[in-house]
């Protein structure tokens, strides 16, 4: 058996798997891990393998101290790099720009490339330069492989990528649609083909990615055409504590006249809005448990979320002139019966008939929820972000050799 290790680096934690690209989407990993609390005194190290879970506590000075002393409690277990076969290393990267469509290969040329895009990512893309950095002098034998967030949407059509702001200065800063969760939209797009019993090249449909972060994109004949999140992941559907899609005349005025400095500003609408920001909690389970004890805030929060993304739903209907397909995936999307069926209720009329009984089924599967006479297919399909990449990563060292 060969492995895949997938590297998802922030700034003070590092997740990463080790994972067989053969698997299923709802397999548990053969290793999952967390680096906790980087760079602070009560750092802290997690590993699940084999059902079991191992934890230690102790100062993690860098994100190179972190990835050593994982591989080292994994090799201890018997399940790290030393013992299995690792045949690719997957880096999670955020932002790609305008360079990276497809997943890369890693030499010091794709890292300092990666690096230029830091002024689009300024939190993301420095942490993901840590990981890679570390992982290639920890493991330096093993072909390393950059997978971007944006990739998938890097050939968005101009009318959907582009911003109506001056084109001189969107130009000059980079500024369009770049599209964030790329590998799950893709992961998620790629298998719905064949539950339809179709070529992809002949598929229209909507993925939902619903999570803590949560995106909508449209594909048409296999190719994304438009996607909710823009030139950053703030875009788009309320989320778990990102706003979304709000008036940008609003950030004047909380600067103007609010008080708030950018950075307020950009704390408030990533981490103190969605629905946390109007219901006071993120968790859709939370959510639901406040609306039955007849939380005003928390109902409140649960129909902004819904009639936002009932409206892109609408526009992607629109975009695609024909539906094919819907297909919710991610926390919200595989777990949350309510907001599937609220998100699509009442749209009969439309062809979108959701069945009661198969929506409210709780099941790890790849499933349908819509009647056997609804024209558009409704889908719900686990989505595996840290699978997809280790797919990537082995498929392309496997390519090169
Ligand atoms: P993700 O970012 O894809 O890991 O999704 C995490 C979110 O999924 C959580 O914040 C919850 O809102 C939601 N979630 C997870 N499990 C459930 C569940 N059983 N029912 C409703 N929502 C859930």
């Amino acid at each position: 058996m060969t492995y895949a290790l997938v590297i998802n680096s922030g700034s003070s934690s590092i997740k990463f798997q080790i994972v067989d690209p053969n698997s299923a989407a709802s397999d548990d990993p053969f290793v999952s891990g967390l680096v906790e609390q980087i760079g602070e005194p009560n750092g802290r190290i997690t590993i699940k393998h084999a059902g079991e879970k191992h934890a230690t506590q102790l100062p993690i000075a860098n994100h190179k101290v972190g990835l050593e002393t994982s591989m080292a409690m994994l090799n201890e277990l018997g399940c790290g790099p030393t013992q299995v076969e690792i045949t690719a290393v997957g880096h999670r990267v955020v932002h790609g720009g305008m360079v990276f469509s497809v997943p890369e290969l890693i030499n010091d040329q794709v890292v300092e490339m990666i690096r230029d895009l830091i002024p689009l990512a300024p939190l993301h893309n420095p942490a993901n330069i840590d990981g890679i950095e570390v992982a290639r002098e920890i493991l330096p034998n093993i072909p390393h492989v950059a997978v971007f967030d944006t990739g998938f949407f890097r050939d968005l059509p101009p009318a959907a990528a582009l911003y109506a702001i001056n084109a001189e200065v969107a130009a000059k800063n980079q500024i369009r649609r770049y599209g964030f969760h790329g590998t799950s939209h893709e992961f998620i797009a790629g298998q719905v083909p064949a539950m339809l019993d179709r070529p992809a090249s002949t598929v229209n449909q909507i993925v939902l990615h619903l999570g803590n972060g949560a995106s909508a994109s449209a594909i048409k004949n296999g190719h994304p055409i438009d996607t909710s999140m823009g030139m950053t992941p703030l875009a788009g559907l309320v989320m778990g504590t990102r706003s979304g899609d709000i008036d940008p005349g609003i950030i004047f005025h909380l600067a103007r006249n609010g008080g708030m400095s950018i950075d307020e500003i950009d704390n408030l609408l990533n981490r103190q809005s969605g629905v946390k920001g109007i219901a006071g909690v993120n968790d859709f389970r939370d959510l639901h448990r406040m609306i039955s004890e007849e939380n005003e805030n928390a109902w409140l929060a649960y129909n902004v979320y819904i009639h936002q993304l009932r409206r892109l739903i609408g526009a992607y209907m629109i975009a695609l002139g024909r539906v094919d397909a819907i297909t919710f995936t991610a926390g919200v999307g595989e777990n949350d019966a309510a907001t599937r069926a609220d998100a699509l209720a009442g749209l009969a009329h439309y062809g979108i008939k959701i069945d009661k009984e198969r929506n409210e089924l709780r099941s790890g599967e790849p499933r349908q929820i819509s009647t056997d006479d609804s024209t558009v297919r409704v889908f719900v399909v686990p989505t595996n972000e840290e699978l997809a990449i280790a797919q990537k990563a082995t498929a392309l060292a496997a390519k090169l050799g």
